[in-house]
This record gives C-alpha cells, structure tokens and sequence, in this order.
C-alpha cells in the first residue's frame, strides 16, 4: 500500500472520490460556519467595558483561543501576550503525518494571523518566572511584565529524558519513533515525519517475517491520551492492506484500554480484528537499550495476600521487572507542565497548574485562569478541551474583572477520535459525567464519517473557528 493507496482507501472505496475530497476539504470552512452559527458555543460574550491588564503566556491553541475570545469580548481590551513562536502547530494532524495521510507541512499555521499587533502587546519570549504573590512574570529575557489577570496557557512538556537510555535524538533511527516529538522553533514534526518513515521500514521488515513491535504509554497524564493507540491501530491496518502483519505489543501504564466502558469494550473488538495484538497492562517503561533492542518495564500491581498471624486478607502493592526484546518500538514520553510552572507556586498537589476543575481559576490566586493541557484537572488534554474552555474562562475573566460571581463551568468535555483503521474512527466524546456525544449516533462505533471530519472539516474549523474564538 502506498500513499495512493492510502487516498483512494479514505476515500473512493468511502463513496467519496477525490474531486469531492478536495471539494470537501474547499467547502468546510463554509460548513464549519455553518456548524459554528447553528451549534455555537453554550456561553457567548456580549461586549464589555471591563478594564485591567490582561496577560496570556503560551502560543499554542489554548492561548490564541484565550486571546481571540477576550479580544472580541472586551470593548477597550488591555492584552499582552508572551509566546515565542510564530509558527503554530496544528497537532492533531501529527497523527495523519505519521499515517502517511497528510504532509508536514500541511500542519503548519502562523499565529500572525490571530495576534494583530496594532491591538495586542506580543512580546516573543518566553516566560521563565511566574510570580504570582506580586502578580507579575519575568520572561527569559529578564524583562518583568505585570498584569492583573493572567491566563497561563503554556502546555505540557515531553520527558524522553526520563526514559533511562533514551534521548531525543534515538527518535527516527535504531527502529524507534514517537509521535508526538515536534520542534516549534524549526516549525517541523519531527516525530510525525520519523514515524511515517517506520511505518514504511517496519512494513519492508514484515515482507522477510514477524517483527516485534512495541507501543507504550506512560504512567502520566498526556496529551490526546488515544494517538498511542491510533498509530498501533493504523500501523497494523498499514501492513494488513498488504497481507502482512507483525508481532504487536501494546504496553501501558494504564490498567485498560480506555476509562470508558463502552469505548474499552469497542476498543478490544477493533484490536481482535487484527488478530496481532496482545495488551501489557499497568506496565510503565523505564529505560531502553537502544543497540540492543530491549525495553525495560516496571510492572506495578495489586494482589490479594493472607496474612499469616491473623488469618486476613490484604491487598498489597507488588512491582515487578519486566523486559521485553523488539524491532520497532513506538515510545510516548512522560510529560509534565513546562519547567517555569512546575518551579513556581501555581503547582498543585498533582504537579498541574492549580485549577478549579468547572471555573478554571486557580485554587489560591484568583487572578490566574487557565486553559488547555498545563490544567490539573481529571480530563482533557485535547485541543477539543481547550475550545470548551475558552468561552468558560473568558466569562469567568469578565466576571472576575466586573467584580461579580464566576458564572461558566467547565463540564470535563473531552475528544478523542480513535483511528481504528485508515478510513475508520471511533469519535469518544465525554465529560465528567460520562459519554457526551455531540451527534445522536451510537458513539462507541468505528465510521467512516468520523474519518473524513477529522481528516476535511477539523483543520479548517481549528484554523477558522477556534483560534479565531468564533466557535
Ligand atoms: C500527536 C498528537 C495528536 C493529537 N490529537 C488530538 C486530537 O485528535 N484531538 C484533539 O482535540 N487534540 C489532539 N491533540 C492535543 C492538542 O493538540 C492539545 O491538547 C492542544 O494543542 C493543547 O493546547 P495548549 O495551548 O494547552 O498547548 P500547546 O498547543 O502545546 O501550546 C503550548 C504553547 O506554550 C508555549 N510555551 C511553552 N512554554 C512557555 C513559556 N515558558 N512561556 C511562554 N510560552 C510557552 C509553547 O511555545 C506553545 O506555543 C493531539 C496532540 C498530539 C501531540
């Protein structure tokens, strides 16, 4: 299967030739539109006369969904912003780079287009200090900026460094990749890239026998906590169009597949279609030898013990050490907020960024909101996420600036459309409370019409519609 192949699978065998893909991929930010005006956010802003100094550190989507939704909500706005890149990331699209369905550079915005520098203060730094007690930040370059609220919108960090014998630049040699690796200065997706690059090797690799392949994930929160299982999936579907297939392991800190019941359920159906697959559960991996191919795991558990004196039963934590020999190993770092968060006294408990899990606002300094992947909330690091919270942080900024009551929640939406196979995807959608679909289908099934949004219609509605807070 080559790239042609993989286009006319996602679509002429879909009913949707390439003239209406391309039709399609024309069409949608009109339709985007559509949806925008028909469907809308459950809180929009009128305009408001509040007056303070606001600031938002990050550049990614939650800060520029931050900026374009307070900039149309406030009358005089008074915004700074501290990023340091111009070249905005769409991300999600790093698992379609790694598919061999979209090109890198199809990943690439400009946050030029979203910060007008006529109205707002960007300063292109980073920030280095966050000083909450004086209400201020002080940026790598020393410059100190205050504010009287501040929206901390700065991401997450990837920890490759933490997997002993691994570093960052393993990542597209010796049979190892990841995903998620990018490089926002460069403006490139590393890690996509390497990881279409393996797809192809590991597929040469099965022509000859069964090579052993591993996909990990970490014992922290990620980031678009499915892309380890969508690249397994797709990979496996990548070598199974041709007949060919290899010895899958899929080894997870985690103790399922997937929080959701029905999702695991359904998640557990798809991998049996493959018939490759076996899952290693509650498996963290700790360190690599990248020369010799072997991946070492801490396997940590719970059993029932007896205790001997009395006669009772126990459940005592146990740990093994467990190491498992590859070919092709697929690795997720552990991540963490950015160094100048977790250094600062915005950290909380769970090592995040101190939010109330329905305002955003943090537990201790009122003035400090935030938004997307950096919050220490139970869910959603997904640029779904980010969307929902930026109507709730806006309002609850105007509230904060106009004195009154915070009034918008944050209901714990969460997305995640899981790749089951080129053309197919599970769309999970979810909250706190449970399955949130926003479409009145079964929403634990494989469609072909959660692919072609998530491929058409979901980069133009980020690049029209979210960043510019229209939806
Ligand atoms: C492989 C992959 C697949 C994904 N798939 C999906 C999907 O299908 N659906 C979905 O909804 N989401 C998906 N996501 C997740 C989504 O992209 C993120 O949740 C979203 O980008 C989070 O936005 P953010 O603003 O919190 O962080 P980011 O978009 O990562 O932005 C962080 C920003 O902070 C800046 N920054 C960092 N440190 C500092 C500092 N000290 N000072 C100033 N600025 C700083 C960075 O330069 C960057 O601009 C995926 C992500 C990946 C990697």
């Amino acid at each position: 299967m080559d790239k042609k192949d993989i286009l006319r699978i996602t679509q002429k065998e879909n009913n949707l030739s390439r003239r209406d893909a391309i039709k399609l991929m024309g069409i949608s930010p009109i339709a985007a539109g559509v949806l925008a005006s028909t469907t809308g956010s459950s809180i929009s802003q009128a305009s408001t006369d509040v007056i303070g100094k606001v600031l938002i550190v990050g550049g990614g989507a939650g800060a520029i969904m931050a900026l374009s939704r307070l900039k149309r909500a406030i009358s005089n706005p008074d915004i700074t912003i501290i990023a340091p890149n111009e070249t905005h990331l769409y991300q999600p699209g790093q698992v379609f780079v790694g598919a061999g369905v979209m090109e890198f550079e199809d990943l690439l915005l400009n946050n030029n287009n979203y910060i007008n520098q006529d109205e707002i203060t960007w300063i292109k730094d980073e920030v280095k200090t966050f000083d909450a007690d004086n209400n201020c930040v002080i940026t790598r370059a020393g410059k100190e900026v205050k504010y009287d609220v501040l929206v901390v919108a700065v991401g997450v960090q990837y920890h490759y460094e933490a997997i002993k014998g691994l570093s960052k630049e393993d990542i597209g040699k010796n049979g190892i990749t990841s995903v998620y690796l990018s490089d926002l200065e460069k403006g490139t997706a590393v890690g996509a890239t390497a990881t279409w690059e393996w797809f192809k090797e590991l597929k040469e690799a099965a022509k000859t026998g069964k090579p052993k392949v591993i996909y990990t994930q970490p014992n922290t929160p990620i980031k678009c906590g499915g892309a380890p299982q969508k690249m397994l999936h797709l990979s496996a579907d990548y070598l199974r169009k041709d007949g060919l297939s290899a010895e899958y392991q899929f080894v997870t800190s985690n103790a399922k597949l997937f929080s959701l019941p029905a999702i695991d359920k359904a998640l557990h159906e798809v991998q049996a279609t493959y018939d490759t697959i076996t899952n290693k559960f509650q498996h963290h991996l700790q360190s690599i030898d990248v020369q010799a191919k072997k991946a070492t795991f801490i396997h940590a558990y719970d059993v029932q013990e007896i205790d001997e004196d009395f006669g009772t039963k126990e459940m005592v934590s146990k740990t093994d050490t467990v190491v498992l020999d590859y070919d092709f190993i697929h690795v997720v770092p552990p991540m963490s907020p950015v160094d100048a968060v977790m250094e600062s006294t915005l950290v909380g408990k769970s090592g995040w960024l101190d939010v109330d899990k329905h305002t955003l606002q943090h537990k201790k300094y009122k003035n400090v909101f935030g938004i997307g992947d950096v919050c220490g909330i139970p869910m959603g690091k997904t640029g779904g996420s980010a969307r929902h919270h930026g109507p709730v942080i806006t309002q609850n900024i105007i509230d904060f600036m106009a004195k009154k009551e915070l009034s918008a929640t944050f209901d714990g939406y969460t997305v995640c459309p899981i790749k089951t196979e080129y053309g197919k995807i599970i769309m999970a959608e979810f909250n706190y409370k449970g399955p949130a679909p926003t479409m009145p289908l079964a929403f634990d099934k494989p469609r072909w019409l959660w692919w072609a949004f998530d491929l058409y219609m979901l980069k133009p509605m980020y690049q029209y519609l979210m960043l510019t807070g229209k939806f």
